[in-house]
């Protein structure tokens, strides 16, 4: 099963990914929690998309492709998250997966309004060890500030903030939106509405994948 998991900043992508992770048994691939983890080690590549990701700008197409080849070369199955972002990203991975002879089986589209966008991500908290995404009225841990699958700290991400989000909301529909017809064309998107309980969302989708794990 390869999936790729698509939406606005904010729609529930993390949140539906690590579900399907647990239901399917296979990798959740987030590009935002890898260049997050190379952040906080303080590696040089965390170093060089710092200054991008703090602006809610996209790091640059070579970057996320290298990563992302390295990360699926030895993958059968996976839920990519955040990637690909652009058509340029979109090709790279296309090529990658053909190469390697797994095409994906489908993309699934979760779309979200601006209103709800705001304010998801206002009340945003994620894990600092293990990136799983709480929100503070919506999908609270069972501990105020800490994580219910690992203990780890919640805190607030640094692009979370309203000129980020703005910003993130609008380079999504310049840069990002425009791939919906690109995997329409290939006949494998899926639309689910990004709107209801996160259990409705998780049992469309299912439905949607149309196997029983
Ligand atoms: P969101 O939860 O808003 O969808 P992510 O955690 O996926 O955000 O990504 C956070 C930030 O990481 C992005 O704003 C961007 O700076 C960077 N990033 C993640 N994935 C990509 C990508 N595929 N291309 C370019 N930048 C990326
Ligand atoms: P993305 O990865 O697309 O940026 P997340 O999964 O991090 O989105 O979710 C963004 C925020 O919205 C988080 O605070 C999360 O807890 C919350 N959230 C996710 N799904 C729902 C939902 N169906 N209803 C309300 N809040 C949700
Ligand atoms: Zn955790």
């Amino acid at each position: 099963m390869r999936i790729v998991i698509f939406g606005p900043p904010g729609a529930g992508k993390g949140t539906q990914a690590k579900k399907l992770s647990e239901y399917f048994g296979i990798p959740h691939i987030s590009t935002g929690d890898i260049l997050r983890e190379e952040m906080s080690k303080g590696t040089e590549l965390g170093n060089v998309v710092e200054g991008y990701m703090e602006k809610g700008e996209l790091v640059p197409d070579h970057i996320l492709n290298a990563i992302v080849r390295k990360r699926l070369e030895n993958e059968s199955s996976f839920i990519l998250d955040g990637y690909p972002r652009t058509i340029a990203q979109a090709d790279a991975l296309d090529e990658m997966l053909s190469e390697m002879g797994k095409p994906l089986d489908i993309v699934i589209d979760l779309e979200v309004d601006d209103e709800e966008i705001v304010r998801r991500l206002s009340g945003r908290r994620a894990c600092r060890k293990c990136g799983t995404p709480y929100h503070v009225e919506f999908n609270p841990p069972k501990v105020p500030g800490v994580c219910d699958v690992c203990g780890g700290e919640l805190y607030q991400r640094e692009d979370d903030t309203e000129e980020a989000v703005l910003n993130r909301i609008a380079i999504y529909k310049r840069k990002t939106r425009p791939l919906l017809d690109y995997y329409e064309r290939k006949g494998i998107l899926r639309k689910i509405n990004g709107s209801g309980t996160i259990d409705e969302i998780f049992s469309n989708i299912i439905k949607a994948i149309g196997v029983e794990k």
